[in-house]
């Protein structure tokens, strides 16, 4: 095992290096990734192919601002894949807030994987009613959009303004599909970081194939 820093590691499997997180909930999988123990500690491995942040880290993400400790939003978790990594890094006493509108996967989000983690508080709600989430507290340290609505980056930018800490952290996901079909991927990355640039800083445009097709990861730092 390699340890990389204290939020990520790398751990030897079948003979390559792969990513992974401490697991939080001993004996417990979310996606059926495989759990290794090494030295009487229990990783998860971090599939690429399945988590737009693990892809990001494999493509050389350059800063990673979820450490023990932060606070999040999360918006988009689907069933739970990526939240569950953040969950591992953030550890008992950071504290993410997980946004899902469907209710089909955010019954899987609930059953599989914010029962188990205490740290993650789910909010059944549309990211574009920021104003309707009453359980959050205080403003986070990083905010994390993976919703795939051609008005993403809007979305993003209004619970931003609500919820993100001055010098916060914006993880931005861009399925260059959703928002129009008949541009091309590089056109709207730009068209959207455009609007993200009156607030933040852009500090990273990351390509995130061969992983995920025709999606990119933005990294920013809000100025306010
Ligand atoms: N982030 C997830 C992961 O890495 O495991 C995958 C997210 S999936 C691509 C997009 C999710 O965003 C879907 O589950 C969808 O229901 C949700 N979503 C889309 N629009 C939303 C909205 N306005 N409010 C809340 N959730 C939304």
């Amino acid at each position: 095992m390699e340890e990389d820093n204290q939020e990520f590691f790398w751990i030897k499997s079948e003979g390559t290096k792969k990513l992974a997180t401490q697991n939080l909930v001993e004996g417990n999988q979310v996606y059926k990734e495989k759990l290794i123990t090494k030295k009487g500690i229990e990783f998860r491995l971090w599939e690429p192919f399945r988590s737009k942040l693990a892809a990001s880290i494999m493509n050389g993400l350059e800063v990673f601002p979820f450490q023990n400790k932060s606070k999040v939003l999360y918006l988009g978790v689907s069933t739970g894949t990526t939240i569950s990594h953040i969950s591992d890094i953030v550890g008992p006493s950071g504290i993410i807030f997980g946004v899902e509108h469907a209710s089909r996967v955010a019954r899987d989000f609930l059953d599989r994987v914010a029962t188990y983690r205490k740290n993650i508080i789910p909010i059944l709600q549309d990211a574009r009613k920021p104003k309707e989430y009453f359980s959050i507290f205080g403003k986070v340290d990083v905010v994390y959009v993976d919703i795939a609505q051609p008005d993403q980056t809007e979305i993003a930018m209004a619970n931003c303004k609500m919820f993100l800490k001055k010098n916060g952290y914006l993880f931005l996901v861009i399925k260059t599909r959703s928002i129009d079909v008949t541009k091309s991927p590089k056109r709207i990355i730009d068209e959207e970081i455009q609007k993200v640039k009156e607030s933040f800083d852009i500090l990273q445009t990351i390509d995130l194939h061969p992983y995920d097709k025709d999606h990119a990861m933005v990294i920013a730092k809000f100025h306010e």
